[in-house]
């Protein structure tokens, strides 16, 4: 039996910063400006690997690099192979583009009406309200947008996007993401979400945000008090690894939670990461601790520069057979792959229909014994 998980070791306090007053530590502002950017902040903390060097030389470019203290407290700086390490830490193998790659993989381009709103599917939109993040995680899908790092340089337009729906009644359903949505300060969030709240046709609110995991800090009471304010709002967050799974995003997802918001998490299955049985299990088991619902588990996207972060399809699909069956169903991800070009999400599925016709249809269960349904 594998040992059962629980909170005792998640607290993880200031670390390199235990001389910052706890005040300072605390307000998101304070995190937000010092954030690691640059080679020469990093190398105060850690050595880099020669990998890791040219790497953040090459992210000028490319991709910012920025990291919280908070985020960068859960690094283990003896080991480059750190799974919390490689999700901010560039390499120079993000110099290496494979002809299957590019800067749009999903084709949100092809399917925006108005810059930073993506209309992909028929009852709901995409809408993108900012170009920055907390921290840049570096398989970022939309690496494109974010950061203003390359040259092209995306500029959310929020007056248009909101016109595009309010004349879209068939947009029940707005997923306002980024970057990240809660980098807006209280004031604009809380006018963005009551814009939308005033258009009658849009049912259903969620905010895509990886805030609580880079900076809990901003979980302030005033702005939970906006999301119990501006609700049903739903929010889905992006854990990719249990170590991120501290005490203090344990307590910033109480106070969403307690707002009225239900969390649910999305996860980028990322090559020598998180492809394996016993670090997925322990992942959806503490997202389950937190009050979170694993919701999506994402085939890595096909962006310029990522090869190194893919893990191989087959590996999703063990990963979900390994949990389907064996854990709480509230705890099984669905795996899916965004198509190249803009197909949309594609659920992926271990396979436990051995076959179907003349009248029944015969069944694998999560232990791989056969049994009959009978269809008459
Ligand atoms: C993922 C996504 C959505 C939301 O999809 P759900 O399956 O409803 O969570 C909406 N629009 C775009 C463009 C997306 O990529
Ligand atoms: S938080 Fe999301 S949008 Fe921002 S860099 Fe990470 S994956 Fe990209």
């Amino acid at each position: 039996m594998q040992p059962q998980d629980n909170r005792n070791n998640w607290f993880k306090g200031q670390g390199l910063w235990a001389d910052v007053p706890p005040n300072l530590w605390q307000d998101w502002t304070w995190q937000y400006k010092n954030r690691l950017t640059t080679l020469e902040q990093i190398e105060k903390f850690l050595s880099l690997t020669p990998e890791e060097r040219a790497g953040c030389l090459l992210a000028r470019d490319r991709l910012a690099v920025a990291i919280t203290p908070y985020f960068f407290n859960l690094i283990d700086r003896n080991n480059p192979a750190c799974p919390i390490r490689r999700q901010v830490i560039p390499l120079e193998a993000e110099g290496l583009v494979s002809p299957c790659e590019s800067a749009d993989p999903v084709g949100e381009e092809n399917y925006s009406p108005v810059p930073g709103l993506v209309h992909r599917y028929p009852d709901r939109v995409l809408f993108l309200v900012t170009n920055q993040c907390a921290s840049y995680c570096r398989y970022c899908t939309r690496g494109r947008l974010v950061s203003n790092a390359a040259e092209h340089v995306f500029l959310p337009r929020h007056e248009a996007a909101l016109t595009y729906i309010a004349n879209h009644p068939e947009v029940r359903d707005v997923l306002i993401s980024g970057g990240d949505p809660l980098l807006l300060s209280d004031a604009r969030l809380d006018a963005l979400l009551s814009r939308l709240r005033a258009i009658p046709h849009v049912e259903f609110i969620r905010i895509g945000s990886r805030i609580p995991v880079f900076m809990p800090q901003r979980i302030t009471p005033a702005l939970c008090e906006i999301f119990r304010k501006r609700g049903p709002l739903w929010m889905s967050i992006h854990v990719n690894h249990p170590r991120e799974c501290t005490e203090e995003l344990f307590y910033a997802l109480e106070r969403i939670s307690f707002a009225g918001v239900p969390l649910g998490n999305q996860s980028v299955l990322l090559r020598d990461i998180n492809d394996n049985v016993e670090t997925m299990r322990s992942l959806v088991h503490r997202l389950l601790m937190m009050r979170v619902r694993p919701y999506y588990l994402y085939a890595c996207d096909l962006i310029a520069g990522t090869a190194h972060f893919r893990a191989q399809v087959e590996k999703g699909i063990e990963l979900v057979r390994a949990l389907r069956g064996y854990t709480s169903g509230y705890a099984v991800p669905q795996f899916v792959i965004d198509t190249p070009g803009g197909g949309g999400k594609v659920p992926i599925n271990p396979n436990y229909v051995e076959s179907q016709g003349t009248g029944r249809i015969v069944l694998r269960n999560f232990q791989g014994h056969l049994h009959e349904y009978p269809e008459k």
